[in-house]
């Protein structure tokens, strides 16, 4: 048997580490399984070994202590991978294992492990175990390394490991997450009453009693029973918690009890959000494909067959969603597995619901924002002998175990949310998913309206196929534009706050037609910035260098690049005057105005900070769509493609704000969330209305929206790109330098510059001071690195890898943080 064991540990370290195996571990442990290391003189972690071998390093080994699997966790196709991302992104091994595994996968001696309040002891578990539960009742949420101390149990990791599995612990999550109850209690109609003569005759009946009456009718929407009844499924209902349909049908907890003792109803109880339990049926509704959209799947695999991505370039609404459904359908069919990718969690509800109709328990769901102990089923699973046919998610899905890959289809491929920024690694899942599929002989295929000019670029030059989809399923037409110009209309008095008249009056008509109506805004908070109106001053972060934004909900200012918050000052502490106000429109303070415009209309907002909960935001949605609110006020969140239909207005309330950021990307991105939030107009039967209002009516990106034009958009930028010579004519890496000692940082990154230069000469720019900076009292420069197309990116990576491993050499740049940002 091996010795030694070279292993991954979850730190931003360089390398592999290597360790000694005991002789308990022969024939067991594997390349891929976990096992537990020391790591300096208290710390132990979870680690992934990579190789077993017999060779003994030059330094003194330590031993390993336990092996947490029996079977790898880690396939070799995924170690590949991870191997991929550290090289390409410039992060270390140990950055994309900590990314690749949920929380709950990764023990180490500073996880935090919390309490289940509502696991019930009994008398199966043995004394370590219960040790822990008792010292976790005293207090809640604990270290491993203080509960190692306090129960001194030596090996600590495998009890913890078994109270996960028996979901008495939980380990905490970086993300917060509200209070979920485990169990809810569903209504539902019997199987007597499941039939549409049954049902009348019971309405009939019921006459007397209104309330009984109006809570089954209401029953009867929320589910869909004339649907389910007309093709004789009971299992098409959907289903309804009974807090849904008191709340929908304002009753009272006695008229659903009067019902159930009917027997005409029933209540059940199911776990929510546990992936395991869910039951649906499968293959049940899939639409047949419109004419165009069957021509644009035979064409997506024509091109398949000798190019291995393709581009579906699709206005929005033309039914993408259908396309996609046809094709996974035919490779689960051959037996294959499908990765699905989506932007952010707002997108996640609708689609998933859709999918999860079609394809049923095939299909699982990954994403950031579930709880940690979901996302360990789901990966669990993932290994497991029946894995998933089908898996929905967000980036971080591409760190799954897939074993018979056939297709990863990239939804909204223009998606920003596909990068990661912070912290390492800072990959694109899009070119992620492009290199997994490659190397597992998969077909790609990339959605949107509004491709990113990458891709389209790639599709273009006949790197990609490229199928086109330019008709609205339904033949609806594309929204019509209304510009409408601020700076004019301000000159004339006439801004209602931040509203046009014109926009008043489209939201007025809509409301009056019983339609639905939503509102882009890209700035969440009350407002962007306060400013004192006497003397001109403007409260900013103690520990960036930015303006703060204005809560007033919170009654708060808040810095959105760290996260700290400040009481509104009462007066002024410049001047003393009590003359502060805040400046600008952000969403809350949108929200504030339309009620005062349309008291009567049910108004809803989301954004990031209403949205913090996984509830939160499917509430907001579902309470959009079964139109229990008229107008939805939103950032970028509601840009996505959201599918509703009675949305008859949009309005952009400010296009200028977009367009006026110092990225070369911004001018496309504005773009693309314009087009993306008209999309959401007019969706079923009939055509929508956008309200664009801008202070700037000549910029060609306002041209380019209200004409749908694409490809004058694609054109224009692509000169641009072109003559300043930036992606795709080239490619990038940002070298990022932070360092709480300004002085410190800018001989650092004057040295650092140096040094690129004798390198890379001309196609260093830099050092810059970027807009922001300071963050968190580190203070932060940038270089910019064009790396022609031509030159070899693994050379050049190569070259930044001896340049950083030299400079952190050196004493006085020890404590500076240099990190890399690629393409
Ligand atoms: P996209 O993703 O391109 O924006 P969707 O797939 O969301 O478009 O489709 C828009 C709307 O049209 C959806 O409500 C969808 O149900 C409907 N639709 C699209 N294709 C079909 C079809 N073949 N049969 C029935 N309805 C369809
Ligand atoms: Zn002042
Ligand atoms: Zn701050």
């Amino acid at each position: 048997m091996a010795q030694f064991a070279d292993v991954i540990l979850p730190l931003p370290l360089e390398g592999i580490f290597t360790y000694r195996l005991p002789a308990a571990f022969a024939g067991l442990v594997q390349v891929g399984c976990r096992i537990i290391v020391p790591f300096g003189t208290t710390k132990f972690y979870s680690a992934i070994v990579v190789r077993l071998h017999d060779t003994p390093p030059s330094y003194n080994t330590k031993e390993a202590t336990e092996l947490l699997d029996s079977s790898p966790v880690v396939t070799s196709a995924q170690l590949k991978l991870w191997a991929w991302i550290a090289d390409y992104y410039l992060c270390t091994i140990g950055d994309v294992y900590k990314a690749a595994l949920p929380s709950g996968m990764k023990l180490e001696s500073e996880s935090c492990v919390m309490y289940n309040e509502e696991f019930i002891a009994d008398d199966s578990l043995n004394p370590a175990e219960e040790k822990i539960i008792r010292e976790l009742e005293e207090e809640t949420t604990q270290t491993l390394s203080a509960l190692q101390k306090r129960t001194g149990i030596r090996n600590i990791l495998p009890v913890i490991k078994r109270l996960l599995e028996r979901d008495a612990i939980h380990i905490r999550e970086e993300v917060k997450r509200t209070y979920k109850p485990r169990f809810a209690t569903y209504i539902k109609i019997t199987e007597p009453y499941f039939s549409e003569e049954k049902l009348n005759e019971t309405l009939s009946g019921l006459k007397r009693s209104a309330k009984q009456t109006e809570v089954l009718t209401c029953y009867a929407s929320l589910s869909g029973l004339s649907a389910a009844l007309a093709l004789q499924n009971r299992q098409l209902l959907r289903e309804i918690t009974r807090q849904e349909l008191t709340e929908y049908a304002s009753c009272t907890p006695g008229v659903l009890k009067a019902l159930c003792q009917k027997g005409i109803l029933e209540l059940y109880q199911k776990p929510v959000g546990r992936i395991s339990v869910q039951n649906m049926p499968a293959e049940l509704i899939m639409h047949p494909l419109s004419e165009d959209q069957l021509r644009a799947a035979n064409q997506i695999k024509e091109t398949w067959r000798h190019q291995d991505v393709c581009l579906l370039h699709g206005v929005t609404s033309s039914g993408k969603t259908e396309v996609y459904i046809h094709l996974i359908k035919e490779v689960i069919e051959e037996g294959k597995q499908v990765l699905f990718m989506l932007p952010e969690i707002v997108l996640t509800a609708q689609l998933t619901d859709r999918l999860k109709k079609v394809f049923g328990d095939r299909l699982g769901v990954y994403h950031s924002r579930y709880p940690d102990g979901e996302r360990v089923e789901v990966y669990q699973k993932m290994l497991s002998d029946t894995p998933y046919d089908i898996i929905v998610g967000v980036r971080s899905s591409v760190f799954l175990p897939f074993r018979n890959l056939g297709l990863i289809i990239i939804d909204e491929e223009h998606e920003t949310s596909f990068k990661q920024q912070d912290p390492a690694p800072r990959y694109q899942a899009r070119n992620v998913a492009l290199v997994m599929a490659r190397a597992a002989g998969a077909k790609t295929l990339l959605g949107s309206a509004t491709p990113s000019l990458e891709s389209y670029f790639n599709a273009e030059t006949g790197k990609y196929g490229l199928v086109q989809l330019n008709k609205r399923y339904g033949n609806v037409l594309l929204p019509q534009i209304e510009v409408v110009d601020m700076r004019e209309t301000a000159r004339k008095k006439m801004m209602n706050g931040p509203f046009t008249p014109q926009l008043t009056e489209r939201i007025r008509e809509a409301l009056q037609h019983g339609k639905q109506v939503i509102l882009f805004q890209n700035r969440r908070g009350y407002a962007p910035m306060m400013e004192c109106r006497t003397c001109g001053w403007v409260p900013r972060c103690q520990k960036c260098d930015v303006s703060l934004t204005l809560h007033r909900n919170m009654r708060q200012l808040t810095c959105h690049y760290c996260g700290a918050s400040y009481p509104i000052p009462p007066k002024c502490p410049n001047c003393g005057e009590q003359n502060l106000t805040g400046k600008g429109y952000g969403t809350e303070r949108i929200e504030d105005c339309l009620q005062k415009v349309f008291p009567t209309a049910r108004i809803a907002r989301m954004d990031l900070d209403t949205t913090r909960s996984r509830q939160r935001y499917e509430q907001i949605i579902d309470d959009f769509q079964h139109f229990r609110t008229d107008i939805l006020v939103g950032t970028q969140m509601v840009t996505k493609g959201l599918d509703f239909e009675k949305v008859s207005v949009v309005g952009i309330l400010n296009a200028g704000t977009m367009l006026s950021q110092p990225d070369f990307r911004s001018y496309e991105h504005a773009f693309q969330m314009m087009e993306q939030v008209a999309g959401r107009a007019g969706r079923k039967n009939e055509q929508g209305y956008v309200v664009l209002q801008t202070q700037d009516t000549e910029a060609s990106a306002i041209r380019q929206v209200v004409n749908h034009d694409y490809t004058a958009m694609y054109r224009e930028q692509l000169e641009e790109r072109s003559l300043f010579n930036y992606p795709p004519y080239c490619r990038l890496i940002y070298v990022y330098m932070k360092h709480r000692d300004e002085r410190v940082l800018d001989s650092l990154s004057r040295d650092y510059a140096n040094l690129l230069l004798k390198i890379f000469g001309q196609r260093i720019l830099g050092p810059d001071t970027p807009p922001i900076a300071k963050v968190q009292m580190m203070f932060i420069r940038k270089i910019i690195i064009k790396i022609e197309l031509t030159a070899s990116m693994a050379e050049a990576r190569k070259r930044l890898r001896e340049i950083q491993k030299y400079i952190t050499t050196l004493p006085q740049y020890k404590s500076a943080l240099i990190y890399y940002d690629v393409d």
